[in-house]
């Protein structure tokens, strides 16, 4: 470690301090956490490499703070933290500026997370975390991309959704996969931002939609069961307030009740949607379920969580997939299985992969699970195959 390897944090937030530190920890970076000015110096020094801090508290406000740390001639780079108008922050900013501070960021809450750890990576850049590697992405084409929703090239791969405490299959969740002609088989990170950016996501929800229903009907006449189907619903298509009955009317022609479909939305996603909460309330009403997706990458979410008519949060797989190695990772799948029954959601997992994780998060009292350890995505007939091997195998 180098000798400036450490953060400070000064919030009187206690959800944001466990974040951040849960943050620094998966990334190998220290982080003491204070809430209380008295508190704060005492954990300043030579080593502190990066301070957070909050610029609205009770007992003294930041930039009280800010006059304190120039007076001492800080040399840490301090990232600017508030929930209140972001020119305040920029005010602060060139104030700790000329009092001889270096900021490196500002932050304006509620924050998403990666831009937190954005920042951190890049004030650490020496110490290289561990920050998830991402797939190269394909380069194809717009034309390609208008000419795939056109011909139809995208299909649906289904994953099981199990429950943690009996081993039933609950339901499945539908994932979008593109059959390119030249390319092969495409994942959805190579073109869901792609069509959302050519403003084509309508088109490619509702032909999703259909095909997802029309789908699962089928299986439900092969076993005689229907399965709970999970459907990844883009925010910009919620904004369409028609978006519920067009919804309706799409359940009734494939005769699949609402009480059966679950609209899953990401936590991230939410966010930017805060205001529209009517077309959630108008789905609900309706009686379609929603689950709140990749549920803890962006924290702002738990402040408004109770007001989101959700029945499910499912906990991202980034946390599952560390909680036995990284502890910051393991409070979180904990945080988040208390808050969701707190406020009466099932807590699904997903990203499970081995017998260890499926414990951990039994022992945890965590709902469903979803995972390589039971099933990949698989095309519907293997799925149905699938989910007959499956169901002999629960009989011995
Ligand atoms: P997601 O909704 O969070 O879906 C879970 C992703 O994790 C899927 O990736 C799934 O194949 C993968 N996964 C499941 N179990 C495991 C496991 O045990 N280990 C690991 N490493 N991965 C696992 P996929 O299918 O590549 O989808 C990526 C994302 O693309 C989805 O994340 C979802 O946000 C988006 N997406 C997929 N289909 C659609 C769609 O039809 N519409 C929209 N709007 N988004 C979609
Ligand atoms: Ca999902
Ligand atoms: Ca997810």
């Amino acid at each position: 470690m180098s000798s400036t390897d450490k953060i400070v944090l000064i919030d009187d937030d206690r959800v944001v301090g466990e974040i951040v530190s849960g943050l620094a920890g998966s990334m190998g970076l220290q982080c003491a956490v204070t809430r209380t000015p008295d508190e704060f110096f005492r954990h300043i020094g030579p080593e502190t490499g990066v301070i957070i801090l909050d610029l609205v508290m009770p007992e003294m406000d930041g930039i009280e703070i800010l006059r304190l740390l120039g007076e001492r001639q800080c040399k840490a780079r301090i990232i600017l933290m508030s929930g209140i108008n972001i020119r305040v922050i920029e005010t602060a900013k060139k104030l700790a500026q000329s009092l001889g501070l270096t900021v490196v960021g500002h932050l304006q809450k509620p924050f998403p997370i990666p831009q937190l750890q954005q920042m951190l990576t890049a004030n650490f850049s020496g110490e290289k975390p561990d920050s998830p590697q991402k797939e190269e992405q394909l380069e194809i084409p717009d034309e390609d991309l208008y000419r795939a929703i056109e011909r139809k090239e995208f299909v649906l791969y289904y994953q099981p959704q199990i429950n943690i405490a009996t081993g039933v299959v609950t339901g499945v969740e539908a994932l979008s996969r593109w059959n390119h002609p030249q390319l092969g088989l495409v994942f959805p990170d190579n073109f869901i931002s792609r069509i959302e950016n050519l403003g084509l996501m309508d088109n490619f929800c509702w032909a999703t939609a259909e095909r997802a229903l029309d789908e699962v009907r089928q299986f439900s006449r092969i076993n005689g069961h229907l399965p709970r189907l999970a459907i990844n619903v883009s925010v910009s298509s919620l904004r369409d307030l028609k978006f519920p009955d067009i919804f309706m009317n799409l359940a009734r022609k494939y005769d699949f009740p609402a009480e059966r479909i679950v609209l899953e939305i990401t936590e991230s996603g939410l966010m930017e949607f805060s205001l529209a909460l009517d077309v959630l309330t108008r789905l609900r009403m309706r009686n379609f379920q929603l689950s709140i997706d990749d549920f803890g990458t962006g924290y702002s979410m738990m402040k408004q969580l109770q007001n989101v008519p959700a029945i499910e949060l499912k906990i991202d797989k980034t946390f599952v997939m560390h909680m036995h190695s990284n502890h910051a990772d393991l409070v979180m799948v904990e945080k988040i299985i208390e808050m969701g029954h707190e406020l009466e959601m099932e807590v699904i997992a997903e990203g499970v992969e081995t017998d260890e994780q499926l414990r951990m998060l039994r022992e945890r009292g965590c709902d469903g699970v979803q995972g390589y350890l039971f099933s990949r995505a698989l095309p519907p007939d293997e799925l149905v195959e699938w989910l007959q091997n499956y169901r002999a195998q629960k009989l011995h």
